[in-house]
């Protein structure tokens, strides 16, 4: 199993961070987990395209999550000309209706689907691509799961914890998969100590939290336990006792020489596991890091 970061920013538009996307690799299957501005670029770059993505999972339907999962979706379905099965999708109720507003036949894509269905040019580049007529409407196998459902797949399994975001405007859940070689936690975007994020993540070899702003600065109490700091953030990985803390969806405030220093020694006085300051493209050991041997 393979976890590499793909953002690890905020909607704060920044060439360094894409916004919040995850690629998971474990045997056939490529998942990604939520897929917001920049992070599909970073999946080229990660060297994955969208036709080898089996399964996509959203953690909530912000936009700096899942605006690039209109570019995957597309481009997977016109590049995969039908050679490749339909795409699974696993989000927070109101999934289903997202990806049928943007890509059903009354949705806000209808057009281009049928001139690329339809269109006589169109048709020969399916064909040159492999694809057999009659082009298919794209139909994506979507689940809409809550906090304690799991979904199983080949060897894994997923399961879903509530966050501590902005519901109930929009349904907000943490996901982790377990396999035989280990487990990855991931917050998605959840603030304060989150009793849900804090049972999902339990003895986890990676929790991979929200870590937005610096502790101290939020303007009300709601906000803070809306968006992750890093103090709430270390009491969370300390509470459920995960192997390994890695910390994502950061603003510009504290990715700042000197001061990540200082919020890293602040964490590591509350949790004692080791904890990776994230970065796009990162890959991250599940078994834990390993010190290189000196040569
Ligand atoms: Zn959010």
């Amino acid at each position: 199993m393979k976890l590499t970061l793909l953002g690890t920013g905020t909607p704060t538009p920044s060439l360094k961070r894409a916004s919040s996307g995850y690629l998971v690799e474990i045997d056939a299957d490529v998942m990604v987990w939520d897929h917001g501005p920049g992070s599909h670029h970073r999946l080229l770059e990660a060297g994955k395209r969208a036709t080898d993505v089996t399964h996509v999972f959203f953690s909530h339907l912000h936009y700096d999550h899942c605006a690039d999962f209109v570019r995957l979706f597309l481009s997977r379905w016109d590049m995969g000309a039908d050679r490749i099965p339909e795409l699974e999708i696993h989000g927070p109720p109101g999934t289903r209706s997202f990806v049928e507003r943007l890509f059903g036949e009354q949705g806000a894509f209808a057009p281009d689907l049928t001139a690329r269905i339809r269109h006589q040019g169109s048709i020969d580049i399916f064909e040159a691509r492999g694809g057999k007529l009659p082009r298919r409407w794209p139909q994506p196998k979507v689940t809409e799961v809550r906090p304690g459902d799991v979904v199983k797949g080949a060897g894994w399994e997923v399961r879903f914890g509530a966050a501590s975001h902005v519901q109930p405007y929009l349904d907000c859940h943490g996901m982790r998969i377990d396999a035989a070689v280990g487990s990855i936690c991931y917050s998605g975007d959840s603030g304060g100590v989150a009793p849900g994020i804090v049972e999902l993540a339990r003895g986890a070899d990676v929790l991979v939290h929200m870590n937005h702003y610096m502790s101290g600065t939020e303007p009300t109490e709601i906000y803070r336990l809306v968006c992750g700091n890093p103090i709430d953030t270390a009491h969370v990985a300390r509470q459920a006792q995960a192997k390994l803390l890695v910390l994502t969806h950061m603003l510009e405030q504290i990715d700042q020489p000197g001061v990540r220093e200082d919020i890293l020694k602040q964490m590591a006085r509350i949790y004692d596991g080791p904890i990776i300051w994230g970065e796009d493209l990162m890959q991250i050991p599940i078994a834990g890091p390993k010190l290189a041997r000196m040569e």
